[in-house]
């Protein structure tokens, strides 16, 4: 109830602040289980925050996968709207890119990280029922628990696509600037491809530790060009690597995960591998040492 959660987040003390996103403020809390939870507050009001609340509660309640973060309870009571995950200790993927969080990735770790969100995708694209599309997937959606287990986060843009319409949902564009499949935004025709082009910039990110979008320029463009540079003089691929990476890093590993990248972020949407034929490839990978 609102005023159990209340107390396990010690009134909501700023102390036990996390962050604030699309939907409102984040706080930690322990239940009386002793178990860590990560609380999304509030305020009703907004008819878009109620829906999408909504959406995301029935999503997350039928939904459960190991690289899913997984919603423990919800509480709709004095005005607020409350969900309570559990709580990612390690914070976001692209805190721990950007050295804010001070969690080194090394190359291994960023492959099963990429592994790992991929089968929480993979799930929800064919094993979901119906087939779930995320629509914003994205380094801030990725979330590490403190054995650095990657879990999908944020389902407040997902719609559950009905069996008849499979692939031929139209609605307005949503989703995040960088992340955006092309194909989808010229035509607003959404499906599970959409999700595999942001998952394809997620994993830009983790090579290059950039963000999607630096000064402008998309990251998608730049790797295009240093591939192109690498292709006459072998060098353009060193320019974008992330530098933290490029001691013991397996070239041939991360030629590998490239090539599956831009296979991902591919213009044409019927040019990209499913997220099963993703998941299989990235176990590969990693079987030959990253
Ligand atoms: P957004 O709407 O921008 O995606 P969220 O509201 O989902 O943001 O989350 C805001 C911040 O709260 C995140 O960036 C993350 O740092 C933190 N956070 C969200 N969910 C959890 C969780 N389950 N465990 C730990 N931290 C979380």
């Amino acid at each position: 109830s609102f005023d159990e959660l209340k107390k396990c987040t010690k009134n909501f003390s700023e102390n036990n602040l996390i962050g604030s996103g699309g939907y409102g403020k984040v706080y930690r809390g322990k239940l009386p289980s002793g178990q860590m939870v990560a609380i999304k507050r509030s305020q009703q009001g907004s008819m878009q925050g109620g829906l999408e609340f909504k959406t995301e509660i029935e999503l997350l309640s039928r939904v459960h996968h190991k690289n899913l973060v997984g919603l423990v309870g919800f509480c709709f009571e004095q005005g607020e709207q409350m969900l309570v995950y559990e709580f990612m200790a390690s914070g976001t993927l692209r805190e721990s890119l950007s050295g804010r969080s001070g969690i080194h990735l090394d190359w291994k770790k960023r492959i099963r990280t990429a592994l790992g969100s991929a089968r929480g995708l993979a799930y929800l694209h064919e094993l979901a029922h119906p087939p779930i599309i995320h629509r914003d997937v994205k380094t801030t959606n990725i979330l590490l628990d403190e054995n650095l287990i990657a879990k999908v986060a944020d389902f407040g843009l997902s719609k559950l696509v009905s069996d008849g319409s499979k692939g031929h949902v139209s609605t307005q564009v949503k989703g995040t600037l960088g992340y955006l499949d092309p194909e989808y935004y010229m035509t607003q025709q959404l499906t599970e491809k959409s999700d595999v082009y942001s998952f394809g910039v997620v994993m830009l990110e983790l090579i290059t530790a950039k963000q999607p979008i630096e000064k402008g320029k998309y990251i998608v463009r730049e790797v295009r060009i240093a591939i192109d540079k690498n292709d006459e003089t072998h060098c353009g691929l060193k320019e974008i690597m992330d530098p933290a990476l490029k001691n013991n890093t397996n070239l041939i590993g991360l030629q590998r995960f490239l090539t599956l990248a831009m296979q991902c972020v591919e213009d044409s949407a019927s040019e990209r591998p499913t997220m099963s034929e993703i998941v299989k490839n990235l176990e590969s990978i990693l079987q030959n040492n990253g």
